[in-house]
């Protein structure tokens, strides 16, 4: 069985499932679908579905479709078709030969519709939207009959077809189903099933004018497809007597459809129309900017595969529709990348120093351990010489209390170096200190303790200047600042609360050459300073690295305080 299987104990929906296996209602089959529309890329929240569809599909020996539900031509493109199947396949999942678009059973459909008018169960409406919205009626107010709802079913036959065959603009027709203008459910007041839209779709081209609706097209998807389990997310609760409705009256292979709770995600937004609106408006810099929720930009920010996988296991199957803190997908993204990343040393903001007791001309090759957690990972070396980089951030001419690194007279150790003492402080015209001079202890190879037990309180990383390779790295914030931008105060907007400091660009830093030739896509830690994936822009000449997550777990943090209490 597989390992991902069960979170905390059986969710509902597998226990649906595992029930439906005992009793055979379904001759012992699962099938399940992913359904994305390509309209834009997928997200964390789609991971969530996806992990779900397709895990429950592994867990139990069915398979899982990968279909797009490609109904509406003005927001489709290629372009989405092919960044979904990348992303699906990143993440480890295999629709094996179930590759499907709704777009390929429009015939089939059409002929379905055309036995719905036969049956008396739907009609060609002619109100136009505004109207529409007028006999619709409101939540608390029942809505008034189309006077359009009582044609003959030969005259309504005509009409559909002329719909089909372009006899008419834009919005002057709909098929819509004859249910019921008083349902307490307004998806229940006679839904629209077709619209007209001359607009060209990215697979049928020009061949169809009229476009079914989700409502009226999604059972059927799922019943061409002998699915199984359909499952969805909470919003389409509503929307299931409807599935249910058409089903029913067609008479057809019929699914059960079951939903669970969205995934939210703090200091993010994940609806598409959102995201779209980041990218267009340029507040990103594109679908796969790291910044972004998508899982294109997750992984160019380095997520793994992996991590993303055990972040929906853990956050489970719940009913109810939550927020969950984007703290726990880097937790589980740490755990992972501290088992496989290897440990190298970069400097982001330089100082330089100067050893003066060190020969000018030595360069000694000091051991660094590739992985403490990883045996297996070997060691590597790393050269020293007389002049180093250590980071601005590591030196204090004037410490307070707790500072413990280094400052005027202290002595510190540099990781798998020497020990060394700062003598002296260069600085610039403008008072900005600019380099220190230090001397090491011999003693300390390899940055041990020297003979005399003396200890140091502080281990420092470090670059050799004339080795290291600069590189531009760009540090990321949450997008932002609002825990949930997704709730707002009537009349306020989302975009008031993007973060200004979500990119910072360092361009000038120093990396050891061990990472010469890093290949894009690679991630390391940079020992203290956290994790860093090799950007797709990198080449040899100019590494560009994404700081993926700094090494402060405090979700890490907040689950030990909770326990201890
Ligand atoms: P929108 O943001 O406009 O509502 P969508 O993300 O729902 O769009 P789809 O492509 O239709 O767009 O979604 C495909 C599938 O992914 C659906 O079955 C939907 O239930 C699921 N899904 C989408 N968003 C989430 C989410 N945040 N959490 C869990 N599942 C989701
Ligand atoms: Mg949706």
């Amino acid at each position: 069985m597989n390992e991902e299987r069960r979170g905390p104990g059986l969710d509902f929906i597998r226990a649906i499932v595992e029930e439906d296996i005992r009793t055979n209602k379904w001759d012992g089959r699962v099938v399940t679908r992913f359904p994305p529309e390509p309209n834009g890329y997928l997200h964390i929240g789609h991971a969530k579905a996806i992990s779900v569809d397709f895990g429950i599909a592994q867990e139990y020996g069915g398979v899982c479709h990968l279909r797009m539900d490609d109904t509406n031509p003005s927001t489709e493109e290629e372009e989405y078709v092919e960044s979904i199947t990348e992303d699906v396949r990143w993440l480890g999942y295999d629709w094996g030969e179930h590759l499907y678009y709704a777009s390929d059973y429009f015939e089939q459909m059409y002929a379905w519709a055309v036995q719905l008018i036969k049956a008396e169960k739907a009609y060609v409406c002619d109100l136009s939207a505004d109207e529409f919205r007028d006999y619709r009626g409101t939540v608390t107010q029942p809505g008034k009959e189309s006077p359009y709802r009582n044609r003959s079913v030969e005259e309504n036959l005509e009409l559909f077809e002329r719909m089909r065959a372009g006899e008419f603009d834009d919005g002057a027709r709909t098929l819509r189903a004859k249910i019921d203008m008083a349902s307490p459910n307004m998806l229940l007041r006679d839904p629209v099933m077709y619209r007209i839209l001359k607009a060209s779709h990215h697979r049928s081209g020009d061949k169809w004018c009229i476009y079914p609706t989700y409502d009226w097209a999604h059972g059927l998807e799922d019943s061409i497809e002998k699915v199984t389990h359909s499952l969805c997310s909470l919003e389409f609760e509503v929307h299931r007597p409807l599935y249910d409705w058409f089903l029913d009256q067609l008479g057809v292979y019929h699914p059960q459809q079951i939903e669970f709770a969205r995934l939210n995600l703090t200091y993010t937004v994940l609806s598409k129309r959102k995201l779209i609106a980041l990218v267009e408006e340029g507040h990103v810099h594109g679908w796969d900017d790291p910044r972004m929720p998508t899982i294109s930009g997750l992984r160019r920010r380095g997520f793994t595969p992996e991590s993303i996988r055990d972040f929906c296991r853990r956050i489970g199957l719940a009913k109810a529709d939550g927020v969950n803190e984007v703290g726990q997908l880097e937790h589980c993204l740490r755990e992972d990348l501290n088992k496989r990343a290897p440990r190298v040393m970069a400097v982001l903001r330089p100082l330089r120093v100067v050893i003066e007791n060190y020969p000018e001309d030595l360069v000694e090759e000091m051991d660094a351990v590739n992985n403490p957690e990883d045996p297996g990972a070997g060691t590597r070396k790393v050269p020293f010489s007389r002049v180093l980089y250590i980071e601005q951030e590591d030196f204090m001419e004037d410490p307070p209390k707790k500072f413990y690194r280094l400052a005027p007279g202290r002595e510190v150790r540099l990781r798998y170096g020497y020990f060394i003492t700062c003598k002296d402080v260069v600085k610039d015209d403008d008072g900005n200190v600019v380099e220190l001079r230090c001397t090491y202890d011999p003693e300390t190879r390899g940055g041990d303790n020297p003979p005399d037990g003396r200890k140091v309180k502080a281990t420092l990383h470090w670059v050799s200047a004339a080795h290291a390779l600069e590189a531009e790295v760009r540090l990321y914030d949450h997008l932002f600042t609002k825990e949930n931008p997704m709730v707002l105060e009537e009349g306020d907007d989302w975009r008031n609360y993007l973060n200004p400091n979500s990119l910072e660009v360092l361009g000038s830093c120093w990396v050891e050459p061990s990472l010469a030739g890093a290949v894009p896509g690679t991630q390391y830690q940079f020992e203290r300073l956290g994790y860093f994936c090799v950007d797709p822009v990198s080449t040899p000449d100019r590494l560009v690295f994404n700081r993926t997550v700094t090494l402060r777990d405090t979700w890490a943090r907040i689950q030990k305080q909770h326990r201890s209490k």
